[in-house]
């Protein structure tokens, strides 16, 4: 198949193959990954691109954000997950538009790309819902950026506050965690663990009394999702391990120091962790298709846009309807890879001159951990596991789910370490601006 590009946008083909079929595959996540890797034997040249130049492991970042993981377990430079895939090129550019018609995919800071076949992988950010102050004050866990910062402003406010009595007064070690799933109860039970054993430790003049952390959930209860014996265990063992859990409260504004509920209630916290609601990334509405509920692409049972079935949308960013269930596929690594390697699959059949086939998804099982040997599973058939049984479910799934070999030993490592010693090494603050 002939390109339909111009010469001038050819970045990255390799010149002898450049009558080859062109893949551009947008956002190096799961779902990005699963894709390009899935190409490795088809007769195509691809392109995959990225803002950033590593993919980013998100079901660990609160890991990272609390010092239990080192920023490399969760961020893997992109370049080297294709050292051994010669058709695959790896570009770091911010794409800014897609013209369907035009076949084109235009950056922010880079020539456009061409293309023959399109795998949509950009993801989801975050959603404050209109929170008034949200995105000056909060902090989200969707990038390594996001937790590297909120590591830092914890430590600072810590540090500070050992300094002067009247910040613990005014809030400066209390966390407000915002949303009762599975990333606001990975959060807040990571962070108890930091507070009650690390920092207990470290700041004994700080009274851990004053160290609240609140995890604030709107529904009635939290893990909606799961069944009532696993959202009983975590609450209980959440509120064993030192948070205050408020239902049916919603945040209304934030600022530096406040947190205000819709109920009046005024929390003194200087951190606001926002772990719930997420939206799809804003580059779906420059495609003209009627995006679904939270700005996703809607794909057919092959992954492919109507009208277009040169183009695929996959993981976070894609609404995708379960072709046993007719249930809408939720927002999971699990679900972006398998969708990935599947858009990838079809992509080389389609050029073999094969149709392409539905995507059907093997569910592993939705899960959670609170902390150290305590964590939640329930199996796609209503089977439900807790405690320290899950925690190895837990941890053997996304290991799984880590890109290589390297990273699963450098997570295992520091999983290990920690279950017997509590110990979280990474605990200092580098200011590169000072000496
Ligand atoms: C805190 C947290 C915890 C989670 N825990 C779990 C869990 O335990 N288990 C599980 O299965 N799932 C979990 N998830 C969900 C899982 O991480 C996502 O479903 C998955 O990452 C989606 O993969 P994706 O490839 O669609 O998107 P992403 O992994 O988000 O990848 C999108 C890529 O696109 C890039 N990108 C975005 N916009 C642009 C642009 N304009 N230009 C260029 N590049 C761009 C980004 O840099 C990123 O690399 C968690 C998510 C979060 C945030």
């Amino acid at each position: 198949m002939a390109s339909s590009g111009s010469d001038d946008a050819r970045i990255g083909a390799g010149a002898a193959e450049r009558d080859r079929p062109r893949v551009v595959v947008l956002g190096g996540g799961f779902g990005g990954i699963g894709a390009a890797r899935q190409l490795k034997s088809a007769d195509v040249d691809v392109t995959l691109v990225d803002r950033h130049d590593y993919h980013t492991f998100q079901p660990l970042l609160y890991q990272v954000a609390t010092d239990l993981l080192e920023m490399s377990a969760c961020g893997h430079p992109l370049r080297d997950l294709f050292h051994e895939h010669p058709n695959v090129t790896v570009h770091q550019a911010s794409v800014s538009e897609i013209d369907l018609d035009g076949r084109e995919v235009r950056f922010a800071d880079m020539a456009p790309l061409t293309y023959d076949y399109l795998v949509l992988g950009l993801g989801a950010g975050v959603n404050f819902f209109g929170a008034e102050g949200a995105e000056q004050h909060a902090f989200p866990m969707y990038t390594l950026a996001d937790a590297l910062r909120l590591r830092e402003h914890i430590l600072g406010r810590w540090e500070a506050a050992d300094r002067d009595p009247a910040l613990v007064e005014d809030g400066a070690v209390t966390v407000v965690v915002v949303g009762g799933g599975p990333t606001g109860i990975e959060s807040a039970g990571a962070l108890a663990e930091l507070y009650r054993s690390n920092f207990a430790e470290d700041f004994p003049g700080i009274p851990q009394a004053k160290a609240r952390i609140v995890l604030v959930e709107a529904g009635p209860t939290l893990l909606s999702m799961f069944h009532e014996d696993i959202r009983e265990y975590t609450q209980k063992t959440l509120e064993e391990r030192g948070v205050e859990i408020l239902l049916g409260e919603t945040v209304a504004s934030i600022d530096a120091t406040r947190v205000t509920l819709k109920s009046g209630t005024v929390i003194d916290a200087h951190t606001l962790v926002w772990g719930a609601g997420l939206k799809a990334s804003a580059i779906a509405a420059s495609l003209g298709v009627e995006l679904q509920r939270g700005g996703r692409v809607p794909v057919g049972p092959d992954l492919s846009i109507a009208g277009h079935p040169e183009v695929f949308a996959v993981g976070d960013v894609a609404w995708i309807t379960d072709t046993k269930t007719g249930d809408v596929l939720p927002q999971l690594g699990s679900v972006a890879l398998q969708a990935g390697e599947r858009a990838g699959e079809n992509i080389a059949r389609l050029v073999a001159g094969k149709d392409a086939e539905p995507f059907v998804y093997h569910d592993k099982g939705t899960m959670a951990t609170i902390g150290r040997f305590a964590a939640v599973v329930q199996t796609r058939g209503g089977h439900t596991l807790t405690g320290r049984t899950a925690s190895l479910a837990w941890g053997a799934v996304h290991l799984a789910l880590l890109s290589t070999g390297e990273d699963r030993a450098k997570a295992v490592v520091d999983w290990t370490w920690a279950g017997f010693t509590h110990e979280r090494s990474g605990r200092i603050s580098v200011r590169t601006d000072q000496a």
